[in-house]
């Protein structure tokens, strides 16, 4: 039987003024200028999160998944990769640090004026704390990312960043799992799917959403696909929910 979708009720906070103005009763937050919508389905630390606009089987997957199961599940509202931040656009993976903001945001506008790359990086690093607040799990919760590849992306691209590696062989190597636990993994390694432990943080961290989960030791897990492969998304989450806890 499928449970009630119940909107999140949160604490907002208002951002772009030194006033941080609280509102109750909030279905969405917003980080970077992208505004993130809250679908909550009963009492759990499970956090869920699709952060690319234009990996659509990702959120037909999430959006299915959390109708069945208990967790917090936060979309982006996007149909793009990128997404508009000042007078750019930025990946919305490649700001959960500092350092990966920097990167992030030179990327397709290589030249700021002065003090202005420092304002924005600023900016973020506020948001970002409030954020991560309702995002990172609390207690022993997963924090899981849903993620479609396009072309070339594939699991073997991970081996230099991962600790441990698990490659089935009758899987194809554009669906995988990353995970950052180490108990996580060892119960994977038995599962269908391919699977890499990265439990050690990276020389240059890219600002991705998994480095700050390693950071705060919360039991991560990108689930990645080929676009399309909707019913193979659907089924890793699955597994991870029912054999993971
Ligand atoms: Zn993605």
């Amino acid at each position: 039987m499928l449970n009630r979708l119940f909107l999140y009720t949160i604490i907002s906070i208002v951002y772009g003024s030194e006033i941080h103005d609280k509102q109750i009763n909030k279905s969405f937050i917003m980080f970077a200028g992208a505004k993130f919508n809250l679908v909550q389905n009963g009492d759990s630390p499970n956090r869920y999160i699709w952060l690319h606009g234009d990996e659509q089987t990702a959120r037909m997957a999430l959006e299915y998944h959390i109708g069945l199961y208990n967790g917090l599940a936060f979309f982006i509202e996007s149909e793009t990769r990128e997404i508009p931040f000042k007078s750019t656009i930025v990946d919305p993976n490649r700001i959960f640090s500092r350092d990966g903001a920097y990167y992030a945001l030179r990327k397709f506008k290589p030249g700021w004026q002065p003090g202005t790359l420092k304002m924005a990086l600023d900016e973020i690093d506020r948001e970002r704390e409030s954020f991560l607040d309702i995002l990172m799990p609390n207690k022993n919760g997963l924090l899981i990312s849903l993620h479609n590849n396009f072309r070339g992306y594939n699991v073997h691209k991970e081996k230099g960043n991962s600790q441990r590696i698990s490659i089935k062989k009758n899987e194809n190597p554009r669906d995988f799992i990353i995970c950052t636990n180490s108990s996580d993994f060892e119960i994977l390694v038995s599962s269908p799917y391919n699977v890499v432990l990265q439990n050690e943080l990276p020389e240059r961290d890219d600002g991705s959403l998994s480095w700050e989960a390693l950071r705060r030791n919360v039991r991560y897990l990108n689930i990645e696909t080929r676009l399309g492969y909707l019913s193979k998304q659907k089924a890793m989450l699955k597994y991870i929910e029912d054999n993971l806890n």
